[in-house]
């Protein structure tokens, strides 16, 4: 090819990219890639709802900055929310809870697995989180917790090192297992130990899920997500997690 009409060729494919940014890359969605402004800005209605935050944007400050928390519930979460109703439109997952669609979700249900689980995922993070409330576990769960990490200082080390081993995006669980024990795992993406069909051996109930997707933490901790790791025991709700411990016992 002469050399002017390769630049040409070049020039007009690389304009050809850039005007057709939609179509190049919405074709396959990857999951590792974060949500676009217009699948967080687009209105749909369906069974799905974005849960209000229980504090201000800044209350989780210095640990969690108000930016990272207003993109990541209001940007994140919503087009997670928005994805799932267009997912379900036509399927059964239409009449099921958010639950019975974990429960009931395959490999092959890409959307449903990755917006469902983002949904499901958030809702719980968003309740963990508080500017103020019990910095430690208490009664039965601190106890399991003690007997089964050691202490209370050795769980926090062995949950950051789930989320700090975690490889690209994912989220570290404490769950409640077989038998009632306390199990430690992370899941890739937007998975969590409910999709039975997906993690299969490792059904769980979680009960303290820790968002270390680079969107929960990058603003303000960059590369660091060591630092959020350790900044987020901070703003942990452990009443909540109690909660959410006698719950999940109760089911297993
Ligand atoms: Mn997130």
């Amino acid at each position: 090819m002469e050399k002017r009409t390769f630049l040409r060729s070049s020039l007009l494919l690389v304009t050809a990219a850039f005007s057709q940014p939609s179509k190049l890359w919405s074709a396959t969605p990857n999951p590792s890639f974060d949500v676009t402004d217009e699948e967080a800005d687009e209105q749909t209605t369906g069974p799905f709802t974005l849960p209000a935050l229980g504090f201000a944007t800044d209350a989780l400050e210095p640990n969690i900055d108000k930016m990272t928390m207003e993109i990541h519930h209001d940007r994140h979460h919503q087009a997670y929310v928005n994805n799932l109703n267009k997912a379900v439109v036509n399927t059964p997952f239409a009449a099921m809870t958010i639950d019975q669609i974990m429960a009931n979700v395959k490999e092959s249900d890409t959307a449903i697995r990755n917006n469902g689980g983002g949904h499901f995922n958030h809702s719980l993070y968003w309740t963990l989180l508080t500017p103020k409330g019990s910095n430690a576990p208490t009664g039965e769960l601190a106890k399991k917790i003690d007997a089964k990490f050691g202490s209370f200082d050795k769980f926090k080390e062995a949950m950051s090192a789930e989320g700090v081993g975690r490889f690209g995006s994912g989220w570290a669980w404490l769950c409640v297992g077989k038998g009632g024990e306390l199990v430690l795992m992370s899941t890739p993406n937007q998975d969590n130990p409910l999709m039975k069909n997906i993690v299969k051996k490792q059904f769980a109930h979680p009960i303290l899920g820790i968002d270390v997707w680079e969107h929960a933490y990058y603003l303000k901790y960059q590369n660091k997500r060591a630092d959020y790791l350790k900044a987020f025991w901070n703003v942990l709700n452990w009443d909540e997690v109690g909660k959410q411990y006698d719950m999940a016992k109760a089911k297993m």
